[in-house]
């Protein structure tokens, strides 16, 4: 499979004359001297574990995710126990790892598990993509490192070699391109050794052929990469056509009562932050009047912090934290509300700038 037949031109370049072995021959005689294989997802490779791993993952760096494994996998050893786990517990382990939708299809996919396949995760990539957050890819990482089937990946770090080995042009969003990848993933992806080998073009991308700096020198697979020979890795995968983000402006509202608690709120399901506990946010001064009614507060004092920014993949949020003291009486009757202490750690799933928000008034407790 895939050998180049000696003097093929490509990218204006002569490959050497001889024939080389097949691309999966010698990233796996890479992956058997270099890959890494200690990481703790790849210790007892079971479809729960390569799942959560490979969401995990997403958007994330392997360093980063590490902790979050090993904190997610001792309480929810196993699919059956993150199903029947409450979603906050679920959110609150997540807490820090950004895209909680990731955690919220997690959740449902679980349970889709429990109560459609007995506990048993589905063998075919097609009935792992009926799974909630389950895409193409993760479902080809499944089957084919927890399950040994012949089935491709096409993952960030798969596209970025890919594109460039062949210099496939154009961003991998569009269709077009995206299909021209699919078809050389599976392509290039060997009978034998599958496990392996999608381990081995994952840790290719994440450790030679790097975003910035790919270190083609030591590169198993550089004879034949048009990139390389043209001396353009950098340009390969083409760029989301870039569009200014939108911003949004919002007031975040920090009642602080007299005990030295905090009132946090949960959102609704879905959406953004879709069931973390927020601050009551306001868009406006006439929204804020509405969320002091609605709470029965009653603020003594009120100051404003600087705005600050936190930037979601579609949009911008300026957030200007609204330091509320409210006076003891204050009702709350409604559900999903609960009172904190700031410095007392909670077990609830709580967005990133929330979390730091709660972290620098602990000090003043
Ligand atoms: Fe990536 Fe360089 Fe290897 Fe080509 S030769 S696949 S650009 S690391």
């Amino acid at each position: 499979m895939n050998k180049m037949q000696s003097g093929a031109l490509w990218g204006g370049k002569p490959f050497p004359d001889k024939e080389l072995t097949p691309f999966s021959d010698r990233l796996l005689n890479w992956f058997d001297q270099y890959g890494r294989k200690d990481l703790p997802w790849q210790q007892d490779t079971t479809p729960y574990r390569v799942w959560l791993s490979e969401i995990m993952l997403q958007q994330t760096q392997v360093s980063t995710v590490i902790p979050y494994f090993a904190r997610f996998t001792a309480a929810f050893p196993t699919v059956a126990k993150l199903a029947a786990a409450p979603l906050d517990e679920v959110l609150h382990l997540w807490t820090g790892l950004g895209y909680y939708a990731r955690a919220r299809n997690l959740h449902k996919a679980a349970k889709k598990v429990m109560e459609e396949y007995g506990g048993e995760f589905p063998c075919s990539v097609e009935e792992l993509c009926t799974l909630p957050g389950i895409g193409r890819s993760t479902a080809g990482a499944i089957a084919s490192i927890a399950l040994g089937q012949r089935a491709a990946i096409l993952d960030g770090n798969v596209k970025r070699v890919l594109a460039r080995h062949r210099a496939i042009e154009g961003w991998p969003g569009q269709s077009r391109v995206a299909d021209q990848l699919w078809q050389l993933a599976d392509q290039l992806t060997p009978d034998n050794r599958v496990n392996h080998y999608t381990q081995a073009i994952m840790d290719l991308g994440a450790t030679l052929c790097t975003r910035t700096r790919p270190r083609c020198i030591e590169c198993p697979v550089q004879t034949d990469c048009i990139a390389f020979h043209q001396g353009t890795p950098q340009d390969y995968p083409g760029k989301k056509p870039r569009k200014a983000l939108p911003v949004k402006r919002a007031l975040l509202l920090i009642f602080l009562d007299d005990k030295g608690r905090l009132l946090l709120e949960q959102r609704p399901p879905s959406g953004i932050w879709g069931g973390l506990w927020c601050f009551p946010q306001a868009e406006n001064e006439k929204e804020l009047e509405q969320i002091y009614e609605r709470y029965g507060i009653k603020p003594v004092s009120r100051q404003d912090a600087p705005e600050r920014r936190h930037t979601f993949s579609h949009f911008h949020l300026d957030y200007t934290p609204v330091h509320v003291r409210v006076a003891r009486k204050t009702r709350v009757a409604e559900q999903n509300v609960n009172w904190i202490k700031p410095s007392v750690p909670v077990k609830l799933g709580l967005p990133a700038p929330i979390k730091a928000l709660i972290d620098e008034l602990s000090g003043l407790d």
